[in-house]
């Protein structure tokens, strides 16, 4: 069933705020859903596997419904800006990367400079009121952009990760606090969570 794709401001509320980040997942999640002919993921029917955890990824969950709680939004620590979008049906997968040419200081230098003094927290108020003028202008042109051009889309191969289980309980014998089956670790022969096992270990 496909549904109406939700407004950058929509997403935008629900981020809680506007910044290149967020239009450049937001434009992600749009192509993907266009290019699969899929709606927001009401029960896990789509998959989401993103590389990197920076704003853009709130734009996706919020799009396409795929969500780190629903077990459907994987998490690949590889700071890439890659999406690979699998139908749960295993009809169909793509696979988005961005294009070289097309950051935030490709658009504009000046705003790219601005961003590391902002950032850096050595601007003065001038140069930060003017980077996020700028920036406004970044995010229109990022939006405005046609999607071919902002990523490299390719069908992959649907393969589609192991799906959301359910996992036993155990209480951890130094903290006493509820440990998933899938996370617990065996310190002593008791079970334990990992922030305990950790202390166990720190220093050597
Ligand atoms: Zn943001
Ligand atoms: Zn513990």
């Amino acid at each position: 069933m496909t549904q109406s794709i939700k407004s950058f401001d929509e997403a935008a509320e629900f981020h809680g705020h506007k910044c290149p980040g967020l239009a450049y997942g937001y434009k992600a999640a749009e192509y993907a859903l266009k290019e699969l002919s899929h709606g927001r993921s009401e029960d896990e029917e789509l998959v989401a596997i993103v590389e990197n955890d920076a704003c853009g990824i709130d734009a996706i969950q919020f799009l396409t419904g795929c969500t780190i709680g629903k077990g459907n939004l994987i998490f690949r620590d590889y700071g890439k800006q890659v999406y690979t979008f699998i139908k749960r049906d295993n009809s169909d997968a793509v696979r988005l990367s961005q294009k070289e040419g097309t950051s935030m200081g490709d658009f504009d230098a000046r705003t790219g400079e601005l961003s590391e003094k902002v950032f850096g927290s050595s601007a003065n108020d001038e140069e930060r009121k003017e980077f996020f003028e700028r920036r406004k202008v970044v995010i229109q042109k990022i939006l405005d952009m046609p999607s071919e051009d902002l990523y490299r889309l390719e069908h992959v191969k649907p393969e589609i990760p192991e799906r959301a289980r359910l996992f036993k309980s155990y209480k951890c014998a130094k903290c006493g606090e509820t440990v998933s089956e899938s996370r617990a670790r065996v310190q002593n022969g008791e079970i334990v969570c990992i922030p305990c096992f950790e202390e166990y270990s720190r220093g050597w």
